[in-house]
């Protein structure tokens, strides 16, 4: 009998073993619904990319000689098939289908949708790996079983083995005797210093915004003249791997760290799209990178190539790891007690905050920030300030191109807001303005004053830091990493604590207007 495979929206694998042959029995769908449109209000670009990647992998399918049912929100919101089951149970009694089949979804939502089919189909129902990730659901969870700290590094490291990436031919020991080289790719840009500009894709997705329109689809951000830049075919996203590899890898690492107003991607490689779609594989954009280095060992340092390895390999599966040790649990966390609103300029970017204004804006019309951008500016805005971690996801699962559950969450509430309770950031990603000063050119003619504390043009961040520390003093005061900053701020007078602290209130009950 008929057999239906669900492909979801981020499951554009072309060569999952489902595509090695065609089989006239077996339709495979691919559906837009209300409910994935709308599960959070997402940027108008990320539902464009997403529609388009869709609709391309099914013409792929299709000239590739595959049944393929491709439905449009138009056309679901029609049958008022709302969410991604109802589609899939209408199409598999149209076709009397006995099997359904899925490839397991990397969110949790989905995960719990798709089991509950069988309260509704009779048939069988398959699910199958999605032939995407370097490590399985449970490995994180297996490795770290019972620690109350999940270390990246130790993950990493295994990982480094276990795919053999990297490593002598021993199989133990990593080429030239250093398994990480972070500490030199803390680099600050030079003043001198060009950004090759990357390859885009530019297509123009009027017909899609339209249809959102029509559909009363509440989307964030911007999009200019309805062109969409990111790549929605493999083909475009192999294209955009090998323009990372030969132009930005070679000083990605040095400057992994670096913010600024001149360019939003430096040295990045604008692959999390691609990847998290699953256009690409982890394997292949790894494998790129370490064979461009072997080609040109003169011109590319390994720590270049390490750090970017390292992204992958390690952070990009550990969280994923960690998301499906910790669901549904993790999205309940707020171990800080974080009670804030999200101000309401992230929604706008219209702030008198240079690095804040910058980082906002970018992310409202590229949906895109870097690591650094979106973990030590907005991120550390909001985790000093006292955000909800609510808020805070609701706005970066939003916001970015690359925002799926799994990695958006457990980035997040784990890493950025520590709402985990330190599960996987040892030590709070929070800073004062020095460091953003540091890091950036952001501050220099800014409105505030990135070495004030104190007083209307003091840096917003500093009175916030100092606060956000003595607020959580029981929580960190023992962390040894922290210790240094805490003997600082018991340093100071009790005059300069108080001053500092009614800053911080001030700062804390105007953040509007901030
Ligand atoms: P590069 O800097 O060029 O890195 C290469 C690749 O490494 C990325 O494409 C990504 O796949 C992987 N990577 C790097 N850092 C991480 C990380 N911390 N976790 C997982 N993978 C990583 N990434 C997402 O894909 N989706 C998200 O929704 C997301 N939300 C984030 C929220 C916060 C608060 C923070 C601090 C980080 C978040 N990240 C997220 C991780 C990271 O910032 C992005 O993957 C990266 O900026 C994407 O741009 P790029 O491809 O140019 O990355």
């Amino acid at each position: 009998s008929p057999t239906l495979s669900l492909i979801l929206g981020d499951q554009l694998n072309s060569n999952h073993p489902w595509f090695n042959s065609t089989d006239k029995n077996t339709t495979y769908a691919i559906y837009e619904t209300w409910s994935e449109a709308t599960y959070t209000r997402h940027h108008i670009q990320k539902v464009c990319a997403f529609f388009l990647a869709m609709r391309t992998f099914a013409d792929e399918l299709r000239a590739a000689g595959h049944n393929v049912i491709y439905r449009t929100l138009d056309e679901s919101r029609e049958l008022q098939l709302e969410s991604i089951a109802d589609n899939l149970l209408y199409d598999a009694n149209e076709l009397s289908a006995g099997t359904i089949r899925y490839q397991l979804p990397d969110e949790y939502r989905l995960d719990e949708e798709l089991k509950s089919l069988s309260e509704n189909f009779e048939g069988v129902i398959e699910a199958t790996d999605t032939h995407h990730f370097l490590s399985g659901r449970n490995d994180v969870a297996d490795l770290f079983a019972g620690k109350k700290t999940y270390l990246m590094e130790t993950f990493y490291r295994s990982m480094r083995k276990r795919h053999n990436v990297m490593m002598e031919a021993n199989g133990e020991d990593p080429l030239t005797g250093q398994w990480n080289y972070d500490h030199d790719n803390r680099g600050s840009l030079p003043k001198s210093i060009t950004f090759p500009e990357a390859s885009t894709f530019p297509k123009d997705v009027s017909s899609i915004v339209k249809m959102l329109e029509r559909n009363g689809i509440n989307t964030m951000g911007r999009i200019k003249k309805n062109v969409l830049s990111y790549p929605t075919s493999r083909s475009e996203c192999l294209e955009a791997l090998t323009d990372f590899v030969q132009n930005r890898l070679p000083l990605f690492g040095t400057y992994q760290d670096a913010m600024t107003v001149r360019h939003p991607l430096l040295y990045h490689a604008n692959l999390s799209f691609a990847m998290n779609v699953k256009m690409i594989s982890p394997r292949e954009v790894i494998d790129a990178a370490v064979s461009e280095w072997q080609r040109r060992p003169e011109e590319i340092e390994i720590n270049q190539v390490e750090g970017f390895v390292r992204q992958i390999l390690g952070w990009r599966e550990y969280m994923r790891g960690v998301y499906w040790a910790k669901m549904p649990q993790f999205a309940l966390t707020n171990d800080l007690d974080h009670q804030a609103e999200l101000p309401s300029w992230y929604w706008t970017g219209d702030t008198k905050m240079n690095c804040l204004g910058h980082a906002v804006n970018q992310s409202l019309d590229l949906a895109y920030a870097h690591h650094i951008q979106r973990l030590m500016v907005t991120g550390n805005f909001a985790l000093i300030l006292g955000v909800h971690p609510d808020e805070v996801d609701a706005w970066y699962l939003g916001v970015y191109i690359d925002a799926i559950e799994w990695v958006e969450i457990t980035n997040t509430r784990g890493m950025s807001q520590r709402a985990d309770g330190g599960l996987v950031a040892t030590k709070p990603y929070c800073s004062s303005a020095n460091y953003v000063n540091k890091m950036s050119d952001y501050c220099k003619g800014c409105h505030y004053k990135y070495k004030e504390k104190t007083g209307d043009k003091a840096c917003p961040f500093n009175s916030l830091y100092w606060d956000f520390l003595d607020r959580h003093r029981d929580k960190f005061a023992n962390n040894f990493r922290m210790a240094f900053m805490y003997k600082t701020w018991d340093k100071k007078s009790g005059e300069d604590k108080a001053a500092i602290l009614e800053r911080a209130a001030w700062v804390k009950a105007h953040a509007d207007e901030l």
